[in-house]
């Protein structure tokens, strides 16, 4: 197995690339449903869908797909959408 060196600026958690990390932070900001026991929750639905999009505009390996298809267990948006604040984006 070739391991490739990272950027500094990709170091990763739970081999999810941060600027992954960074734009589910920001998604789960500015789609606050409640917070919990100091974590925000949203959908985690429409999270997971905007999440793996950002994947392929990234142009990121596979590997992160099935990571993040392991970490939310649960559909890919809703019939085909996920809502992002008020907007309704085609996945
Ligand atoms: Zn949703």
């Amino acid at each position: 197995m070739v391991l490739k060196k990272l950027p500094a600026n990709e170091t990763k958690s739970l081999g999810i690339p941060r600027r992954i990390l960074l734009e589910i932070n920001k998604f789960k900001q500015r789609n606050l449903i409640i917070k919990y026991r100091e974590k925000n929750i949203c959908c985690e639905r429409c999270l997971k869908a905007y999440a793996l999009k950002k994947v392929g505009e990234f142009g990121l390996e596979d590997k992160v797909r099935g990571i993040l298809n392991w970490k939310f267990r649960c559909h890919i948006g809703h019939g085909g959408y996920y809502l992002d604040e008020e907007r309704l984006v085609k996945i």
